[in-house]
């Protein structure tokens, strides 16, 4: 099933399925549940109520914090409902609904056609800040943050992260084939904005004919390389590894060596944002696995259901064992599929009762194959036990659980099937909460 490399594993990649297929645009769905948490940081708040009518790209919600990220309509209708919805990683959470008058008419002035050239970065940023943009790798963090790093960080280059080193997913891979000229225009953008000469696009070596398209289509303004197909080869600190031979330390971040990763579809988004002034509305999403009647890559409004993304691929094979919003290895399980589509659903994978079944929990042999592989040389098992007994301090202190990127590498090898990521996330959370509680405390 796997071989180990230096670091990290080699899972079946399972991309067959979808690969090869072109991205299709979803139809309209008929309402939307557009949650106001969608991104690393603060939540955003609402600006429009219950009864307003609203165009497609209109801002329904703010991000006033330091980090957050603003929220805009992604179908045109009437605001039915501002209550607390299934949420895809929260479990539940406040979210705007939004019934569709099936027109699907834009905000004035949406699309647009900007000489992004003539402006200052605080121009650039500022349409990339209002756009709500966020990375689109996954993990949802805001972008203009990323690309406005403190001025004391040094950044000499800026890394294009097409690893997509997930298991199934090929969403970054199509919109490699098939939107590359957008690719090069966020990359012209955001090298404008962080003045760096040094562009890489990290791309793995089972997605070569995207290596000849972006090549292509970059000429001299990026270095396109292949990387060894190796989980968890997209991990930031993993392809600032890969490609400078840098390492990034316990405690730092990408920028203290010198580096911004963006995703290959934040750099469209980026393009589409400040050329064209259309905010994150859409996303692509894989949408696999055993038990989806036809695998498809789908261009998806926010706050599309998942239900309604599966029956636009036929629906389900039989009864799933499990719905998975993002890849295998790193993605969430979710209890139903009323959960909406948010900006960083990479992929919906609906697995067999037996594949799921496979997953199910025994205790550690201690075999030490989960150590063997961990990229971050932490001790999952030992951080795994810690977390049943809920002795989150030594996790902590002592095993250093905060460096854990919850790849899952150590779960994907251990023969227990071990839910050492569950047990790893729990912990952070209580970790998060007693040390909320001591901010409290000390006010
Ligand atoms: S402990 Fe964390 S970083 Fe290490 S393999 Fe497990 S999930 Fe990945
Ligand atoms: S791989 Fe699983 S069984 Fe082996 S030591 Fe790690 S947690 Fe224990």
């Amino acid at each position: 099933m796997f071989s180990r490399g230096k670091w990290g594993i080699h899972p079946e990649t399972h991309k067959t399925a979808t690969a090869d297929r072109p991205i299709e645009s979803m139809k309209l769905p008929e309402k939307v549940i557009i949650p106001i948490r969608q991104h690393i940081g603060a939540p955003c708040e609402p600006v429009v109520k219950k009864g307003d009518l609203v165009k497609t790209g209109q801002l329904i919600a703010v991000g006033n914090a330091a980090v957050s990220s603003n929220t805009h309509a992604s179908v045109s209708g009437t605001v039915t409902e501002i209550a607390v919805k299934p949420h895809p990683i929260c479990g539940e959470d406040m979210a705007i609904v939004i019934e569709s008058d099936g027109a699907d008419q834009w905000e004035e002035n949406i699309p647009t056609n900007r000489d992004w050239q003539a402006m200052t970065n605080e121009e650039i940023l500022s349409i990339i800040k209002n756009a709500g943009i966020v990375g689109m790798g996954g993990a949802a963090f805001p972008t203009y943050v990323k690309l406005n790093p403190p001025k004391d960080k040094q950044i000499d280059t800026l890394i294009i992260n097409a690893a997509e080193c997930e298991p199934f997913l090929t969403a970054d891979h199509r919109v490699m084939l098939e939107y590359a000229q957008s690719v090069v225009s966020g990359i012209k953008i955001m090298k404008k904005i962080l003045g760096v000469q040094n562009i890489i696009v990290g791309v793995e070596d089972n997605k070569m004919d995207a290596v000849k398209v972006m090549r292509e289509a970059f000429g001299d303004l990026a270095q396109v390389i292949p990387m060894k197909t190796q989980y968890p080869q997209g991990a930031e600190k993993m392809i600032i590894k890969t490609l400078l031979q840098r390492s990034v330390s316990s405690g730092q971040l990408p920028m203290d060596v010198g580096v911004v990763v963006q995703n290959v579809g934040t750099a469209a988004a980026v393009a589409d944002a400040v050329i064209k002034g259309i905010p994150l509305v859409e996303r692509i999403v894989t949408v696999s696995g055993s038990m989806i009647k036809e695998p498809k890559n789908l261009k998806v409004r926010i706050g599309t259901s998942f239900a309604d993304v599966i029956a636009a691929c036929g629906g389900f094979e039989g009864t799933p064992g499990k719905v998975i919003m993002g890849g295998p290895m790193m993605g969430i399980a979710e209890y139903t599929v009323d959960v909406p589509v948010i900006k960083g659903t990479s992929g919906i994978l609906a697995i067999s009762v037996k594949e799921a079944k496979k997953m199910e929990e025994s205790p550690c042999i201690h075999c030490g194959k989960c150590v063997s592989v961990c990229p971050m040389g932490l001790n999952p098992s030992m951080l795994s036990i810690l977390a049943e007994k809920e002795i989150i301090d030594e996790a902590r202190d002592e095993y250093n659980i905060v460096d854990c990127m919850e790849c899952g590498c150590c779960s994907f090898v251990c023969p227990a099937k071990r839910h050492i990521v569950h047990h790893i996330k729990y912990t952070k959370k209580l970790l998060a909460d007693k040390a909320a509680r001591e901010k409290g405390a000390t006010k």
